[in-house]
Order: C-alpha cells, then structure tokens, then sequence
C-alpha cells in the first residue's frame, strides 16, 4: 500500500476550479470584483495566472447593451423591451472553452464558479441603481429558458443554474416564468438579421406570471432576467418582451408596470 493514513488526514489542497493546478500562491482578495463572500471564497480559488485571464467587463460604454466599447447596434434596434443589460466578462476564447465545458461536458465542479462570475455584473447593477439599498432591489429573477429538446439533450439549463445560485446567495425571489416556443438552430452560425427574425415570437410568459399578479404587487415590478451569453440581445429583447405582454394582458398592471434588467455571463 503507497498512501498512508496521515495522507488522508491532510487537508486536501485547493485546486484551482478553471485549470485544476494548485496554486502557487492565493489570489489577492483585494482583486477581486466581488464583495459577497460566497462568490469571494469561490473566486479567491481561481489561481493568479487563471484570474488574470478573467475578462471582466468594468466599465461599459453602451450604457443600453453594457458593451465596453462604442456600440452600433443598440441605436439600431426597434422596440426596446427591458432597461439595460450588463455582462460579467468579455466572451474571449478562453470563455468560450471555459462555458463550452461547463455546456457540454455538464462539468459540476465549474457551477459555482460560473455563478460566482455573474454576480460580478448583479453587484455592479445593484450598485448603478440602488448603491444604499440593502434589501434586493429586484422583486423577481428569472432565466432565459431552452427548448425543451435542448433541455432533454444537455441535461439543464445553464442559465437556470447560474441565476438559482446567485438568488440564493443575494437573496433574491427566483421563479421560472417564461417558455422557449421551438427550437432555433445554432444561432452562432447566423447573421444578425437572421438571428433576429428567428428570435420572433420565440418565447411566451408562463401563464402562472399573469395568476400571481394581484393589487398588492409592487409597481413597477423590476425583473432580473439572467442568461449566459449576450450577442445581440435579441435573446434578451425577445423574453423581455414577453414578460412585457403577459403584464399588458393583466388587469392588474400594463407595460410599464414591470422594469426588466438583463444579467449576462459574458458579452460577444
Ligand atoms: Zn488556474
Ligand atoms: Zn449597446
């Protein structure tokens, strides 16, 4: 037998969630784009060098899309259906590898840490819109969802996952609210226009959004709708806009009754 009972007793030593070495030295904590402790813990296991490479988004210049860089699509577009969006990191090809893991290869060890990047972008929300706001200042979150065919293929919804840990840790109200109507094909192998147009009445509200709105309920109601990638927010545009409708369609309330924020992991 090589391995002995004092190596079992030892503590087992950090892995790094992203490269899986041990690393070297800790993460200096002060660099750290998140106050929460939860995400802090989990961020302050990345080792410095695969930190390094995280490719936070600090300050948008889109203040609509929250692009770092001037943006010519926002101006294009037609009927806008939620505020502002904001990102975490940048989608570089090394976040691509690193969400095309966590996607495809369902790798449970990268959940928290995908979580933890995404509350980056929530803690930078909450600090434009209500900076000495202690309770949430989103009455709901919710998630973009797949098609039920995806769903069934991959095993869960990436989107889902990330927006139940980050209510979990900011205490915020999570509810499933929306539904994907078909299938689209790879929307990364589309042009812009016709990324849109399949976009078109591809999401509708679950009839339940429309049963819990009574006289008591806020107003507006500002929703955090949560999804991994924004391209060109017609993902987002869409669900917004559905949500939107589901409101108008009560009695309770009408359009400008709700406020949606998008919450993205990462920005293309
Ligand atoms: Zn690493
Ligand atoms: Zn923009």
């Amino acid at each position: 037998m090589s391995f002995s009972i004092s190596r079992w007793l030892r503590p087992s030593r950090p892995e790094c969630p992203i490269c899986g070495k041990t690393p070297v030295s800790s993460s200096q904590q002060q660099l750290l784009p998140v106050r929460h402790p939860k995400p802090r813990s989990i961020l302050s296991r990345v080792c410095p060098q695969c930190l390094k490479g995280l490719p936070w988004i600090g300050s948008p210049v889109c203040r609509i899309c929250g692009r770092p860089e001037v943006c010519p699509d926002c101006p294009k577009r037609g009927e806008r259906h939620f505020v502002f969006c904001r990102s975490a990191v940048r989608y570089d090809n090394r976040m691509k590898d690193l969400l095309a893991l966590y996607k495809y290869r369902g790798s449970e060890k990268l959940e928290p840490l995908m979580a933890a990047i995404v509350a980056s972008a929530y803690e930078r929300i909450n600090k434009e819109l209500a900076p000495r706001e202690i309770r949430p200042y989103f009455h709901l979150a919710t998630s973009v969802p797949l098609a039920r065919e995806r769903l069934e293929e991959r095993g869960f919804n990436q989107a889902e996952r990330m927006a139940c840990t980050l209510a979990s840790w900011y205490g915020l109200t999570y509810r499933p609210m929306l539904q994907r109507n078909r299938h689209t094909e790879k929307q990364s192998l589309k042009n812009r226009r016709s990324r849109l147009a399949d976009m078109k009445g591809n999401f509708t509200a679950l009839p339940s959004v429309k049963m819990n709105l009574d006289h008591r309920s806020p107003k507006p109601i500002r929703i955090l709708l949560i999804d991994d990638i924004y391209t060109t927010g017609s993902t987002v545009n869409e669900c917004a806009g559905a949500l939107r409708a589901a409101f108008t369609e009560s009695k309770e309330t009408d359009a400008n009754g709700v406020e949606i924020y998008g919450l993205l992991w990462a920005r293309s």
